[in-house]
């Protein structure tokens, strides 16, 4: 816990989060408290009382192992029961039935909360990044514009990095007319679109249209089945991917993401392995800047470049309570709301939306977000950035941090 009242409501107003929210996995240090110094941050568990973060002399002491909190665990994903039909892929079932159906479900599964945003104000921080912040806090509390945390290029205070996700080949047939490129071309944007490779083909003929303008093309599964996390799945399909252009040199550095979010320590162990292009994912909802992504405890050469601004229809799902004309300006506003969290502490403001008419092509929800890419724009103190780019940025930050005979 931040033993300062005044730190503690700082850190609380800027990241929505209490310092007792995060479970520390490190090694402690042997320290001696003198009676001058100034506690910062101390143990509120296993060890209680013990000195975490101490003020000494303008010094600011951490006496534990900063390093051990970048280690990310996390669980594989339940394999969804209908996965285990034979022959059974829920790709096949025609949208017009699935996605109702989907988004029935999602509604009816919904904590019925009515309409509140409140939980978008709290920031998914990892560990590290809560030390970071927490340390950049302490070191800047007499700066009377304190220096964030995080640097971007050209001075920029935070990134915008827009991300679709591709889930059938109606997008691909559209082309240049699809509403939802269309949006994005209104406001000037390029960004990433990942799309599955059985839609992809064998030349990239049918992403033209994205490549032309300076849009980036990643991975989506191979035929948006939910089986790709699983044995013998993952291996068929990371096999296909491998071969496929997307992993040829012109596409460097090529990205992904898992269809619903499914995923497994083993798929990215072998994407890891056997995919020596495939250096990005943005899979996971946990973190607000990129980091690099462990499978089974080992640190793989995949960035996770986190998604932190909540998607459109997950929202919309979660407000089946209120007026469907609400609804859409509550989603606006939670989106906003989580934004101008991200632009304050200085991290990647990144979103993922669907080229599909249940999805963000709903036309609310493309009401939404012209209007959310509207705030972006008047934001000139955020960037934008594709997925390849952010990696590009990041990961040369990291070799020069990384290697101080360079600087
Ligand atoms: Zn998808």
């Amino acid at each position: 816990m931040i033993v300062r009242k005044s730190l503690d409501d700082r850190f609380t107003w800027l990241t929505g989060r209490k310092a007792q929210d995060f479970v520390l996995r490190t090694k402690l240090f042997e320290f001696n408290l003198r009676t001058t110094d100034d506690v910062i941050l101390r143990d509120s568990m296993g060890n209680e009382g013990f000195p975490l973060i101490v003020l000494r002399d303008e010094e600011v002491l951490v006496n534990f192992d900063i390093h051990a909190t970048q280690s990310f665990e996390w669980k594989d994903s339940k394999r969804p029961i209908y996965t285990y039909i034979p022959g059974f892929n829920i790709q096949t079932v025609p949208p017009v039935v699935r996605r109702p159906l989907s988004n029935f479900i999602q509604a009816r599964c919904s904590s019925g909360n009515a309409g509140g945003i409140e939980q978008y104000l709290q920031l998914p921080l990892t560990n590290f990044e809560f030390v970071v912040l927490l340390c950049n806090l302490i070191l800047t509390a007499n700066e009377e514009e304190p220096t964030p945390a995080f640097q971007w290029p050209d001075g920029k205070r935070a990134v915008f990095v827009p991300f679709h996700d591709v889930d059938t080949g109606g997008f691909l047939k559209r082309g240049e007319r699809d509403p939802l490129f269309l949006v994005e071309q209104k406001h000037r944007i390029r960004s990433t679109w990942f799309v599955p490779t059985a839609f992809l083909g064998e030349t990239k003929e049918r992403v033209a249209f994205l490549l032309k303008l300076g849009n980036e093309v990643g991975w989506h599964g191979h035929n948006h089945d939910h089986r790709l996390p699983f044995s013998p799945f993952a291996e068929q399909r990371v096999n296909i991917l491998k071969n496929s252009w997307l992993c040829e040199s012109d596409n460097y550095p090529a990205g992904m993401r898992t269809p619903k979010l499914l995923k497994s320590n083993h798929l990215f162990d072998l994407l890891d392995r056997n995919c020596s292009r495939l250096l990005y994912d943005t899979s996971f909802l946990q973190g607000i800047v990129p980091y690099d992504l462990c499978t089974n405890g080992r640190k793989t050469k995949i960035l996770e470049i986190p998604i932190t601004v909540p998607t459109d229809i997950v929202v919309w799902n979660a407000l089946a309570g209120i007026p469907s004309a609400r609804r859409a300006e509550k989603v606006l506003e939670a989106q906003i709301s989580r934004t101008k969290k991200l632009i304050e502490v200085g991290g990647v403001i990144s979103i993922v939306t669907h080229p599909e008419r249940e999805l963000s092509e709903r036309p609310e929800l493309l009401n939404v977000y012209d209007q959310y890419l509207s705030y972006i724009k008047s934001r000139p103190e955020v960037g934008i950035m594709t997925g390849g780019e952010l990696f590009k940025y990041w990961s040369k930050d990291r070799t020069q941090a990384d290697s101080p005979v360079l600087g």
